[in-house]
């Protein structure tokens, strides 16, 4: 190669290599344009981040996820919410129930706050030992030597039933109109046969999301059985045990599904697993008759609307504790509260206790306790005007009467 054309292409080359720094240069300025708009930026969204988490924060209950990061939740100020959720909050992380924090303006999910409780433990009653005893019953003799052959017995001695070669009934169904001693009579069998009691109000099951029921019923055995001794209460068996006439709906079926589920698990368990589950309703009527068939609900046992008798016993109950004036005759009360049950005569007796105070007496006569009756019972008889569920439960044990 010849030296002019060796210098002809170190010239080309070093125009080359300024037309790429000259390029160069330019994107570095491009880039340093784009830095400075990133920063803007950053500093835009950062200050909207503050405002979205700026207090004060709306409380709410995530219920389900939806496309494009947004979900439904249940606000604690009420409604049911479309919300966004922020791109921080871990997607993940939310499952029915959980509960989160919404902005000020209740649009966007901005942070998942902490399981305040366990949702298992908040829908059921848990007592270790329960201190209530038969001596806390006023009457229900019958009912209460029924349940300490058909519960307390098996929970004690199981030996006894594998000697006779017998199997004690799984499931006691107690039934009769609210207020009676129904709850009263499972809570003294646990506290005397020293069994844990776990306490569950079906309507609770029936409100839960699509699949709660079933695995919270799942539990409550599990629960059960790890707790052994323990007697399970399902208060308001009703509310999901009721004939299925259609289970069109969603709501029917996923009642029906947890109903289900509490039949498998009552056939499950044997009869001497030292778990007893005792069921109450105010409408044995409407009850799935699958629920009463043997190995499950298979002892029925009545608590009616306490006598003359019955009420004079629930009288010396609730006055046990309470300075009497001599004047005072339970007899006389009892035969005044015709129609009265369990809970309202208790109900006389704070009345009358109040009566007391409210006067400066340091016992309570026979005055506080009329004056408490004409309350108590006035309150009781009025007729049926809306539909709370306490006025429902007055309208079906007026059924009773
Ligand atoms: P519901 O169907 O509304 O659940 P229930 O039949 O389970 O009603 P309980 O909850 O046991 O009724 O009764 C309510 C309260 O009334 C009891 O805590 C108790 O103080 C009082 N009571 C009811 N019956 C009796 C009774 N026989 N002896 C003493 N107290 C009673």
């Amino acid at each position: 190669m010849s030296a002019d054309s060796q210098g002809y292409e170190e010239v080309n080359y070093i125009k080359y290599l300024e037309q790429r720094v000259r390029e160069l240069e330019l994107e570095v300025g491009h880039l340093r344009g784009l830095i400075a708009k990133y920063k803007e930026d950053i500093e835009y969204y950062k200050s909207q981040i503050d405002k979205l988490l700026a207090p004060p924060l709306i409380e709410a209950t995530f219920i389900q996820l939806l496309p494009d990061r947004r979900a439904i939740v249940k606000s604690s100020t009420g409604p049911t919410l479309i919300v966004h959720i922020l791109d921080s909050v871990d997607i993940s992380k939310l499952r029915p129930g959980t509960p989160v924090a919404l902005n000020q303006r209740g649009s966007t999910i901005v942070d998942i706050l902490p399981q305040r409780e366990d949702p298992y433990v908040k829908a059921m009653e848990v007592v270790e030992k329960p201190k209530t005893r038969y001596i806390d019953i006023g009457g229900l003799n019958e009912q209460v030597k029924e349940l300490r052959e058909v519960v307390e017995l098996p929970l004690r001695s199981p030996e006894l039933f594998k000697a006779m070669g017998i199997e004690p009934p799984k499931g006691v169904l107690l039934y009769g109109p609210p207020g009676c001693g129904k709850t009263l009579l499972a809570r003294a069998v646990a506290g005397e046969s020293n069994a844990t009691f776990i306490r569950l109000v079906a309507s609770e099951l029936a409100q839960k999301f699509i699949g709660e029921g079933a695995r919270l019923v799942r539990e409550l055995f599990s629960l059960a059985r790890r707790k052994a001794p323990a007697i399970v209460l399902i208060d308001e068996i009703d509310a999901i045990g009721a004939k299925r006439l259609d289970v069109g709906t969603t709501g029917e079926r996923e009642i029906h599904r947890t109903l289900t589920q509490l039949l498998a698990e009552l056939d499950g368990f044997d009869p001497l697993d030292r778990v007893k589950v005792i069921a109450t309703t105010n409408r044995i009527d409407i009850l799935d008759p699958a629920l009463l068939r043997p190995g499950r609900f298979d002892k029925l046992i009545e608590v009616p609307p306490p006598d003359l008798r019955g009420r004079v016993e629930i009288f010396k109950v609730h006055t046990r504790k309470m300075p009497l004036h001599k004047d005072v005759d339970l007899f006389i009360l009892a035969v005044k509260t015709e129609g009265a049950t369990g809970a309202d005569i208790k109900a006389i007796c704070t009345e009358a206790g109040l009566n007391a105070i409210r006067n400066g007496q340091r016992v309570v006569t026979m005055e506080d306790f009329d004056n408490a009756i004409a309350r108590v019972l006035k309150k009781r008889f009025r007729p049926y005007t809306h539909t709370s569920s306490s006025s429902s439960k007055q309208r079906q044990s007026s059924l009773w009467m």
